[in-house]
């Protein structure tokens, strides 16, 4: 009998008010429930709102040196269960052991980082025209935010939008995404375990569709952390402007990297099939399109082809695995099309395009990795985001053709360009239209103390994490205070 889990609201596990769950399944073996959570409705999430906002008063008052030192307890909790953790990642997001216990490490320092961030300096003392007075800037809380999350980093990214919020002041509510809510319910055990306030953290499960609008048009919600897809992003938009809210998106990719014909082409083809194919491409930063200039195309996949071929499809708990389950049916169902749709197109399927059968791989939500070439730069395959082990090969004249090619879609997370060049990765770096660059290096991948975010449809608002998060999570206030009249 699986466990059933609870929403968390002001200090204290609840039912949904419903009464029913949903389950949680693991993608290697659907046989398998994680857990029953609340399937809760939009009176769950007022209620859940109500607490936060209840709370926002108390704990804006705090310091914000009283503020880091729960996110420091929280590392410390987070590290002395990190197995736990990254073992519930693998169970109910697919994940790779080895890059879950990665993720957990993130997360915990992230929650070092802005726990260390509480004792920052958050203003400035300015010169005034008037010595008699002092001008300086301090940053306030925004209130109460939101928090809308995916499923493909279901610990890593809550925590990087819940550790800046709180540091700074603000209370927050929690929505994981349905397809991995076991981590949030994990997120609340913590914030209990290290004796947060009542209110200053909250969880609610469901359905977005049933509490999403709530969560962002309630009117004491002050303000939006979304991450997930492109479309959910642009409905969340509408709506905050609507309210006048502050809204921050983080949504799709359709990530590029350029192969130059001076790359180290062994080092380019791991490089991108590692980008293209670990956790089975269901990063936003995954390696979707390789764009190759001239000759060098077809030793170029070939190499690639050679390396998809060895990798391991297996359960995330099988250490060796590298493509794993996707995370659930209508995706694999999604990615098959996808692929049918590039061959349809004119694409050539190198490798994969299948699924993989068989006794461990009928249990669990599998797809091949697979290569397609001779796409052209405006297939669907080579323009949409499939968001699963798919890569795309798509050739290039030259490196003004290649870069136009990879500028030519809606997104623009993150790209790279393979190159012994420094005038060419200089030159990529100032003209590709992405948030996150990498020279010689894998689209996937970032540095939690570093901006993260992307241009053009993949993100809008501020960036999160490092010290851009500070200019989402406060607001600003000029202070003149004149001591002439004392
Ligand atoms: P999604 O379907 O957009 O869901 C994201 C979150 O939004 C989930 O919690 C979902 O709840 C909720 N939601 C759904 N409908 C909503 C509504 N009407 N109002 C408010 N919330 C609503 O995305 P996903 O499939 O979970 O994640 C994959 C996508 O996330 C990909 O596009 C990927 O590129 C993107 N992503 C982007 C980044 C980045 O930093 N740029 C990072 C990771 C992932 P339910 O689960 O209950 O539907």
């Amino acid at each position: 009998m699986a466990t059933t889990y609870q929403n968390f609201i002001n200090g204290t596990w609840v039912n949904g008010q419903t009464g029913e769950t949903t389950p949680s399944t693991n993608p290697a073996d659907l046989s398998d429930v994680v857990g029953e959570f609340q399937k809760s409705n939009a009176e769950d999430a007022k209620v859940a709102i109500a607490a936060a906002h209840g709370a926002k008063k108390a704990w804006a008052g705090t310091s914000g040196l009283a503020r880091g030192q729960y996110l420091l307890k929280a590392a410390s909790y987070l590290e002395s269960h990190a197995e736990e953790f990254a073992q519930a990642i693998t169970r109910e997001a697919g994940k790779a052991i080895l890059e879950a216990r990665g993720e957990v490490g993130r997360a915990v320092a992230l929650l070092q980082y802005y726990g260390v961030d509480g004792s920052n300096p958050v203003g400035t003392v300015v010169p005034s025209v008037n010595p008699n007075i002092l001008l300086y800037t301090n940053r306030m809380p925004l209130g109460v935010v939101s928090l809308i999350t995916p499923w493909n980093f279901p610990l890593a990214i809550p925590i990087w939008k819940m550790a800046p919020a709180l540091v700074y002041g603000n209370t927050v509510v929690l929505k994981p995404a349905s397809a991995a809510p076991l981590l949030g319910a994990l997120i609340a055990r913590m914030w209990a375990e290290v004796g947060l306030p009542n209110g200053v953290f909250n969880l609610v499960t469901g359905s977005g569709g049933a509490i999403g609008n709530e969560l962002v048009s309630n009117l004491a919600v002050n303000a939006v952390s979304f991450t997930g897809s492109t479309k959910v992003g642009h409905g969340i938009a509408v709506e905050s402007a609507r309210q006048g809210n502050r809204y921050q998106l983080e949504m799709g990719g359709k990530n590029p990297v350029i192969v130059l014909p001076d790359a180290d082409l062994e080092q380019a083809a791991t490089i991108t099939v590692s980008g293209a194919m670990k956790y089975s491409g269901q990063k936003c930063t995954a390696t979707s399109r390789a764009i190759v200039v001239g000759g060098i195309i077809e030793e170029f996949t070939d190499l690639v082809v050679d390396k998809t071929k060895a990798l391991k499809i297996g359960p995330g708990a099988d250490a060796d695995s590298i493509v794993v389950p996707v995370i659930d049916q209508a995706s694999k169902d999604n990615i098959k099309a996808a692929v049918e749709r590039g061959i349809r197109d004119g694409g050539n399927v190198l490798f994969g395009g299948g699924v993989p059968t068989g006794k461990i791989f009928d249990r669990g939500t599998y797809v091949q990795p697979t290569v397609i070439t001779k796409v052209a730069p405006d297939a669907f395959v080579a323009c949409e985001e499939i968001f699963g082990p798919v890569l795309s090969i798509i050739p290039a004249r030259d490196y003004d053709e290649a870069l136009q090619i990879a500028n030519s879609v809606e997104y623009g997370l993150s790209a790279g360009v393979f190159t012994r060049s420094l005038n060419s990765a200089m030159d990529f770096a100032n003209r590709i239209e992405a948030g996150i660059v990498k020279i010689n290096g894998e689209t996937a991948g970032v540095e939690p103390q570093v901006p993260f975010g992307g241009m053009k449809s993949s993100s809008t608002g501020n960036r999160e994490q490092g010290k851009a998060a500070i200019e989402f999570f406060t607001q600003m206030k000029t202070i003149y205070m004149d001591r002439s009249a004392t």
